[in-house]
């Protein structure tokens, strides 16, 4: 284990001002108006040469200053982070990158701080981020409780990331993205990207992943833990939690009950069936396990061109879904458009108007 190291700012990632932890007032010019953390100030105004040539060599500042870039909501900001990002994919990265998910309790963050650690103590740099749209706590909070992952904080080797500002599930999971992106440019080579909301983010996080993997806890077998069956579908590999002390033996039943749950379930990919495990993230049992089911998965996905194909649909959803939502707002900045979509959404409310009629009425007579 190395310990906490202030010095400044080399990845292997070194604690400074820069560190999330330290970023708890919250990230960006966003129109919510919180006043920037020490240290980030007039920093977003740099040129974008020069953040990325600060983030490539190494710099945890020059990231931190990468993603505050990518974060901000100012609108004068986003050429400058495309300049950015342009730079840093000349440099792509090679990490394999995680999803965590599970129901708020289950022990994610306590997972991630046992496995995090024997990360770092494998050698690798490791990046945590989070997405977390449906937060109404106070902003970078999630991640910046200096309780939570209070070892792996410290180390040089883990750069965490509070979640970006709550709002719309696009512009978070769109932040995160490029996130991930600027943390491989950094040099990190596995990435951890926690969900904390429930429902639509398990579904974007998946879509930015390698391998999902979900934190589960004992009991509650029946109803899949408060979750839709649909995420228990997507996962690659299931984590019962806390299976320590008198709470063993049913952690350990339950792990057998999803095993008979996923017989159920049309797995994501034929090569491989989700394992289940169990495991503790206090007393550290059954993390390794997990990372050797992690690189079992990488290993099976890679040797049969799904690991890069996986990665190819997502690029193209990612890319098919910024042209939708870019058509629309260029659609609906037309107030003349606006207007008449609002009309036609009335009749359609007041079932006047199918729905199809009215979509074809709003479009017809544009010309593209
Ligand atoms: P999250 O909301 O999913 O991130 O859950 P946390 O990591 O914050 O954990 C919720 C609670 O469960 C905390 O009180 C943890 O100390 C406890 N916890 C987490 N992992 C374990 C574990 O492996 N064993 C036990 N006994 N408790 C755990």
């Amino acid at each position: 284990m190395s310990s906490p190291s202030h010095k400044d700012s080399e990845i292997g990632l070194p604690l400074g001002e820069d560190s999330a932890l330290r970023v708890l007032p919250g990230v960006d010019g966003g129109p919510r108006g919180a006043a920037l953390p020490r240290g980030f100030s007039a920093r977003p105004e740099a040129k974008p040469e020069e953040i990325a040539a600060a983030l490539l060599a190494g710099s945890r500042s020059g990231l931190s200053r990468a993603i505050t870039l990518i974060e901000s909501n100012a609108p004068r900001h986003r050429p400058l982070a495309r300049e950015l990002l342009e730079i840093l994919s000349a440099t792509p990265g090679r990490a394999l990158r995680i999803g965590i998910s599970g129901v708020p309790g289950a022990g994610k963050s306590t997972f991630i701080e046992a496995f995090g650690n024997l990360l770092c103590d494998e050698g690798h740099k490791v990046a945590v981020l989070a997405v977390d749209p449906s937060s109404t706590r106070s902003r970078g909070s999630i991640l910046g409780d200096k309780t939570r992952m209070e070892t792996l904080s410290r180390r040089e080797e883990c750069f965490i990331r509070p979640s970006p500002t709550s709002g719309a599930l696009g512009g978070v999971t769109r932040k995160t993205r490029e996130t991930i992106l600027a943390c491989e440019a950094a040099g990190c080579d596995v990435i951890l990207v926690e969900t904390v909301g429930v429902g639509q983010s398990e579904i974007a996080v998946h879509s930015m992943v390698d391998i999902f993997v979900l934190v589960l806890i004992a009991g509650a077998g029946d109803e899949i833990q408060g979750m839709k069956k649909g995420i228990v579908e997507i996962a690659d590999l299931l984590v019962v939690n806390k299976a320590d002390g008198s709470n063993r033996p049913s952690a350990l039943a339950t792990r057998a009950q999803f095993e008979q749950v996923m017989h159920f379930l049309t797995p994501g990919t034929a090569l491989w069936t989700p394992p289940v495990l169990a495991a503790s993230s206090i007393e550290r049992t059954g993390v390794p396990e997990v990372w050797q089911a992690i690189r079992t998965f990488e290993d099976i996905m890679k040797s049969h061109g799904a690991f890069t194909a996986r990665r190819r649909e997502q690029a193209v959803e990612w890319w098919r879904s910024l042209v939708d939502q870019e058509w629309r707002s260029r659609l609906f900045a037309n107030t003349a458009i606006a207007e008449k979509a609002r009309l036609l959404e009335e009749e359609v409310i007041e079932e006047r108007l199918l729905p199809s009629l009215a979509a074809e009425r709003l479009l017809e007579g544009l010309k593209i």
